[in-house]
């Protein structure tokens, strides 16, 4: 067997080609404000993409780009006049911020309904509750979103996740038990990792661990998710062992390809959401 690709990029466009469809129709662009402290040059070449996905599909994004040594104190204030400006529907602060910054106290600042990165407790809350108005984190609902439209109804699927973390691998969980699958979460602790993986009908890594999920772990005709972005000789690659896992999955997700454009286009999705709530007479 050799796995079918499913092709972020194609699906990230459609998806992006129905929100500009979407956001022509309304009487003002929905407006994200992304807040970046410091130099970091991954962080910047992010940042930079997701303006200008916005901007192609007719969104407002301004960068508020702040010196590496912003204190805590102006951050907020930042923050906060941006909560206030009826003007921003969503409001993103770049991760990792500098280290003499209170990362958790910053996103909990967020007022949350403009916190379309969904890291707030409060929108966290919601997500574990089962409660549809969460903003859900980019990530994860773009793999869900990838694995309805390969395999439709989830019901009773058996899920690995492979990963604990606040971004990935816990609101996925929470999202895929929500869509009445059987979740397992793995991590860097968990014992005899090849045999829990084996079982699962769909494995999503997100260990940011390169190449670590080999063929021989995987059940035949399982759904393999790769969150995981890693450099390995100057190349992009992800947490799976993609080209011999084809061999035995039924679909799989590339790296670069897969996960990472839906990242983007579920935030520009999340903006638009954060503006139709905050504008609720336009809402259908
Ligand atoms: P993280 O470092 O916060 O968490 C990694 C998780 O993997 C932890 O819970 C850890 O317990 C687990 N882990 C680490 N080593 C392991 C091992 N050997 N066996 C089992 N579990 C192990 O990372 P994150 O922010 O969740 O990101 C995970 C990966 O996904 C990274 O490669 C990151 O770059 C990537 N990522 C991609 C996107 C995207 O849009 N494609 C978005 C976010 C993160």
């Amino acid at each position: 067997m050799t796995a079918q690709i499913i092709d972020g990029k194609i699906m990230a466009q459609n998806l992006r080609d129905e929100l500009a469809q979407k956001v022509a129709h309304l009487p003002t662009s929905p407006y994200l404000a992304v807040v970046l402290v410091g130099n970091d040059e991954a962080s910047i070449i992010y940042d930079r993409n997701k303006q200008k996905a916005a901007e192609a599909i007719g969104m407002k994004c301004k960068i508020h780009h702040l010196p590496e040594e912003t204190t805590q104190n102006d951050l907020l204030q930042l923050i906060d006049n941006l909560n206030h400006d009826v003007l921003v529907n969503g409001i993103i602060v770049q991760m990792p911020l500098p280290k003499h910054l209170n990362s958790n106290e910053i996103v909990e600042s967020i007022d949350h309904a403009k916190d379309v990165d969904g890291f707030g407790i409060y929108n966290l809350g919601l997500l574990h509750a089962n409660d549809s108005s969460a903003m859900v984190a980019a990530t994860p609902q773009g793999v869900l979103y990838m694995l309805q439209h390969t395999l439709g109804n989830l019901t009773g699927k058996h899920a690995v996740i492979i990963g604990r973390s606040n971004i990935v691998g816990r609101p996925l969980a929470s999202l895929l038990l929500n869509n009445h699958c059987t979740v397992t979460i793995a991590h860097s602790k968990t014992v005899d990792l090849p045999s829990i993986v084996s079982k699962a009908d769909i494995v999503v890594a997100a260990c940011g661990v390169a190449k670590m999920v080999k063929k021989e772990w995987i059940k035949e005709g399982a759904t393999v998710i790769d969150v995981g972005i890693n450099r390995v000789d100057g190349k992009i690659c992800g947490d799976v062992d993609f080209d011999n896992v084809k061999e035995v999955a039924s679909y799989i997700t590339p790296v670069p390809g897969g996960v990472g454009p839906m990242t983007v286009t579920m935030l520009l999705n999340n903006t638009l959401r954060a503006y139709l709530n905050q504008n609720s007479s336009l809402k259908k």
